[in-house]
C-alpha cells in the first residue's frame, strides 16, 4: 500500500473545526461538569427552534433516537415497521431492538433514492405499526404522501433525518412531518460532534418518553440533583444510557452557528457537480437541479450506467486519482444478518442502486479545484 492508498488526496469527508469550536469544548472541560446539563438543554432549545418543533431531546446517537422513536410509536414484539433497504443499517436495526420485524420497501428509482409510497402501501399489513422514511442524501423524501398514507392506515410515520438537519418541503423542515424525527451528529454528518443524535417531535408524550428512556427511565437527572432541584429519583420504565454530554453539546452549539453558511456551500458544490456531470453519458445523477435548494446536500450520489464496472471504477478513482468514494448503500435486506432472519424480498430499484451507486467527495474543506479533479477523475475512469 503506498501513501495515496492510506490517506486519499481527496477524502470522501473531512471536518474542519474553528478555534472557537475548540475553545467552547475546552471551556466545558475546565468547568468540570461533563455529563448532560445546561448546555445540552440549550442545544435542544436551539435545535427545536431551528426546526420549528415543540420538543427536541438530545441523545447519544441517531440509532438511539430511532430506537426511542419506535418505542414511542408503540413498536413491540410481533409488530412490523416498513423501512427502506437503501439506508444505513441503523434504520432497520432499531426496529429489531424493539423485538419487531423490519419490512423493506423499495425506493422510487435511479433518479430518486427515497421510499416509493406505492411500494410502502403494498407492504402494509394489519401488523404494521410504523413507517420510517429516510431523507436520502439530504433531499426531502415524499413525506406528505407518506404521512397521508400512514394517517389513512392508522400507523405512525417516523423520519430518519440523519442526512437532513436543514431540508424543507413547502417551507417546513423535514423531521417535523411524522410522530418523531431522528437526527444524527456523527462525525461525517452535516452537523457533526463525533457521536450524537436527537429526537424531534411536536408530541408531548413522545418527548416525555424520550427524555425518560434516554436516562434509565429516571424521574430526575444528575444535574437536577446537583442543583438541588431534586434529591432522589424513581425509575418509571426500562430505560437506557442514551445521554449526550456537555462537551459535545458545546461543540454542536458552536458549530450550529455556521450551519446555514455550510449548507449554502454544500449546495454550491452540489450545483457545480451537477453542471459538470450533466452531460456525462456513463452516469446518472439522481434528483433534479431544483431539488438542491431544499436539500441539506449531505452527500453526492451518482449511478454508473454500466454497473458491472462500478467496483473497478471505484478502485481506479482511489489508486489512480487519490479520490476516496463510498457506496450509499449496500442494501440492508441483502446483509447476512437480515437475509438469514427476514428472508430476501425483491426490491429491484434498491438492488440496482446498491450495485450502481458511487458516492463522491462532498465536504466543507473541499475547494473548487478539488471538485474539478473529482470530475476529471470520473471522466477518465467511467
Ligand atoms: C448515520 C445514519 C444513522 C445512524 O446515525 P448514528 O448517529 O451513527 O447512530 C441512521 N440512519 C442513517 C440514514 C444514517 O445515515
Amino acid at each position: 500500500m503506498d501513501a495515496t492508498e492510506r490517506t486519499p488526496e481527496i477524502p470522501l469527508f473531512d471536518l474542519e473545526l474553528s478555534e472557537e469550536d475548540i475553545e467552547a469544548v475546552l471551556d466545558v472541560l475546565r468547568s468540570g461538569w461533563l455529563t448532560m446539563g445546561p448546555l445540552t438543554a440549550e442545544f435542544e432549545r436551539t435545535f427545536a427552534e431551528h426546526l420549528g418543533v415543540e420538543h427536541a431531546v438530545a441523545v447519544s446517537s441517531c440509532t438511539a433516537a430511532l430506537h426511542l422513536a419506535y418505542l414511542a410509536a408503540g413498536v413491540g414484539p410481533g409488530d412490523e415497521v416498513i423501512v427502506p433497504a437503501l439506508t444505513f443499517a441503523a434504520t432497520a436495526a432499531a426496529v429489531v431492538y424493539c423485538g419487531a420485524t423490519p419490512v423493506f420497501a423499495d425506493v422510487v428509482g435511479p433518479h430518486r433514492l427515497d421510499l416509493d409510497p406505492a411500494s410502502v402501501e403494498r407492504m402494509i399489513t394489519p401488523r404494521t405499526k410504523a413507517v420510517c422514511v429516510v431523507h436520502f442524501a439530504g433531499y426531502p423524501a415524499r413525506v406528505q404522501e407518506l404521512r397521508a398514507l400512514c394517517d389513512a392506515h392508522g400507523v405512525a410515520l417516523i423520519e430518519d433525518v440523519a442526512h437532513a438537519p436543514q431540508a424543507y418541503v413547502d417551507g417546513r423542515a423535514v423531521g417535523s412531518f411524522g410522530l418523531a424525527g431522528a437526527f444524527s451528529f456523527f462525525s461525517n454528518k452535516v452537523l457533526a460532534c463525533g457521536e450524537g443524535g436527537l429526537v424531534a417531535t411536536d408530541d408531548e408524550a413522545v418527548a416525555a418518553l424520550a427524555r425518560s428512556r434516554r436516562s434509565h427511565g429516571m424521574t430526575s437527572g444528575t444535574w437536577s440533583r446537583h442543583t438541588g432541584e431534586t434529591i432522589t429519583y424513581d425509575a418509571q420504565g426500562l430505560g437506557f444510557n442514551y445521554r449526550l454530554d456537555e462537551p459535545r453539546a458545546a461543540l454542536l452549539l458552536s458549530r450550529f452557528k455556521r450551519l446555514d453558511a455550510e449548507i449554502a456551500r454544500r449546495r454550491e458544490l452540489t450545483r457545480a457537480y451537477r453542471a459538470a456531470l450533466a452531460g456525462h453519458e456513463g452516469l446518472i445523477v439522481p434528483y433534479a437541479d431544483e431539488d438542491v435548494e431544499h436539500s441539506s446536500c449531505y452527500v453526492m450520489p451518482v449511478l454508473v450506467r454500466d454497473h458491472a464496472r462500478r467496483d473497478e471504477i471505484r478502485l481506479a478513482l482511489r489508486s489512480k486519482h487519490g479520490v476516496q468514494t463510498s457506496i450509499f448503500y449496500p442494501a440492508v435486506h441483502e446483509f447476512t444478518a437480515y437475509r438469514e432472519r427476514f428472508g430476501v424480498p425483491s426490491l429491484p430499484h434498491t438492488e440496482h442502486a446498491a450495485r450502481a451507486e458511487i458516492t463522491i467527495p462532498l465536504h466543507m474543506a473541499m475547494d473548487d479545484a478539488a471538485l474539478e479533479r473529482v470530475v476529471a477523475a470520473l471522466e477518465d475512469t467511467v
